[in-house]
């Protein structure tokens, strides 16, 4: 039985179909890269979960109520209120999306030489504690970087990992732990409550801060209350507010969890990390009430941040990044489990196994999934991955393509049409080329690198065509 929607549609944005010569000529013209695609090409738009979301009614209302002083404005007190009340913490600066948290917090406790344990890489992140001559550790379970190891928390700390880093480099050379709930390049993967409370027990014992990256923390939240022991019969809010209580402050992108399409904040306990985030905002965002965002946008997030902790609009995201996973699986095609929080993440080196990984496969999957139904993935893998300070390629264990599925925004008849475009192409997989890189951009070549296919005999191209002709549009 599908868990049904816990609303009704009153807005609706037209989207266009286009015809499969349309999409060959619209990713030719992209370079076979996804990111370079127009959005009103794009049938089901699965690049991102980040700022994608569908807002509310009450949201949009909250919208009117915007107090755009440039001081004190009543949305940055019900903000401020809001994050006291579900997060527990007592200090709140606004940023303009989760990386102005990042960069504010990394500008504060990093000096250089230190050591920032974290469990799996997130881009920005680490780009902002390397930016300010930290070394990022990974400390996360081994199992997080196998894409067929099923866990039910496999973005959990490996203790014993982060335990040998205190002890190597010394306590005071870790300004704090930086724990992701849950862990987006894992594939969407939750933390324990157990996990988390040692983590901080570790932490304390060595007087270390626990900061987390909340993210996606309401959808951490559901995963511990359906597969931990004892969280059965709690609320989604009593469940993040102790997951909280391990931590001392969280950065936070509004634009997944909180239900906003702009927004974020820094928010911790300690009055004088306070102030010294109060001085830095200003200089990079704005000043400490509004920090970048309009009165508008701090209401809409306040808002949004009460209606994610509802049990049926949580159950029903999970479900579909579920449905979706599990109408893939059931067809034979590799994804990795298990099904995380936000996306579905293919399998390229499965999917594509004639292809190798100097043949960029998760990015000609997602350039050809694109072709095959319109459905706009991204690449996560070696395009991804980039060059190493020496310009050596690095070869990351994962190669995938993600399929991230915005919150409210889309129907089960949605989903279905996106399986059947992947389950079609996972039928015709044989004949899906190789790309060469004819572009490569110096940094985070991911966004505008161009491609190639790679020649096929006539034969194969043509039989290719007749196949899917016969399939979805
Ligand atoms: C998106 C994201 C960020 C950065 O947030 P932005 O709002 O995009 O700046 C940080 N951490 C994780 C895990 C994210 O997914």
């Amino acid at each position: 039985m599908l868990l049904a929607e816990p609303y009704r549609i009153k807005v609706v944005e037209p989207i266009a179909r286009t015809t499969r010569e349309e999409r060959e000529r619209f990713i030719t013209e992209a370079g076979y890269n996804t990111f370079l695609l127009r959005s009103k090409d794009v049938y089901l738009d699965f690049l991102t979960d980040s700022g994608t979301s569908a807002m509310s009614d009450n949201q949009w209302a909250g919208m009117m109520l915007g107090d755009e002083a440039y001081a004190g404005s009543r949305n940055f007190l019900a903000l401020q209120e809001t994050v006291r009340r579900y997060y527990g913490f007592a200090y709140m600066v606004p940023t303009h999306q989760g990386r102005g948290a990042e960069n504010l917090l990394s500008r504060i406790l990093i000096k250089p030489g230190d050591y920032i344990p974290g469990n799996m890489y997130f881009t920005t992140t680490r780009a902002h504690q390397e930016l300010n001559g930290g070394t990022f550790v990974d400390v996360i379970v081994d199992e997080a970087h196998d894409a067929t190891a099923d866990l039910p928390f496999k973005g959990n700390v490996d203790l014993t990992k982060l335990e040998s880093l205190i002890a190597r480099v010394g306590p005071e050379r870790i300004p704090y732990i930086s724990l992701a709930v849950t862990v987006n390049l894992a594939g969407g993967q939750p933390v324990s409550m157990a996990n988390m409370r040692a983590v901080k027990q570790i932490a304390e014992r060595h007087g270390i801060n626990v900061m987390l990256d909340a993210t996606r923390c309401v959808e951490n939240a559901y995963f511990i209350k359906e597969r931990e022991a004892g969280y059965a019969g709690q609320t989604i809010a009593e469940i993040l507010l102790e997951m909280m209580s391990y931590s001392d402050g969280c950065t936070m992108s509004g634009k997944k969890d909180c239900l906003v399409n702009i927004g974020g904040f820094l928010a911790m306990n300690d009055e004088s990390l306070y102030q010294r985030a109060c001085e830095l905002v200003v200089l990079f965002e704005g000043m400490p009430t509004y920090g970048g965002l309009a009165g508008r946008d701090m209401e809409a997030m306040a808002r949004g941040i009460v209606e994610s902790l509802d049990y049926d609009y949580i159950a029903h995201r999970i479900a579909q990044v579920r449905y979706l996973g599990e109408a893939l699986r059931a067809a034979g095609v590799a994804i990795v489990e298990p099904i995380g929080g936000h996306a579905v993440f293919l399998d390229a080196r499965r999917f594509l196994a004639h292809l190798t990984q100097d043949e960029f496969p998760a990015q000609s999957l997602a350039a050809h999934l694109y072709i095959e139904g319109g459905v706009r993935a991204m690449e996560r893998g070696i395009v991804s991955a980039g060059r190493d300070d020496d310009g050596n390629q690095r070869y990351p264990k994962l190669e995938l393509v993600r399929l991230a599925i915005p919150r409210r925004v889309y129907t089960y008849a949605h989903l279905d049409v996106a399986a059947e475009a992947v389950i079609q192409l996972f039928r015709h997989r044989d004949e899906i080329p190789g790309l060469t890189m004819v572009y490569e951009p110096r940094i985070l070549r991911f966004f505008t690198a161009r491609f190639e296919p790679i020649a096929k005999p006539e034969a194969d191209l043509t039989r290719a065509r007749e196949a899917s002709i016969a399939s979805v549009h």
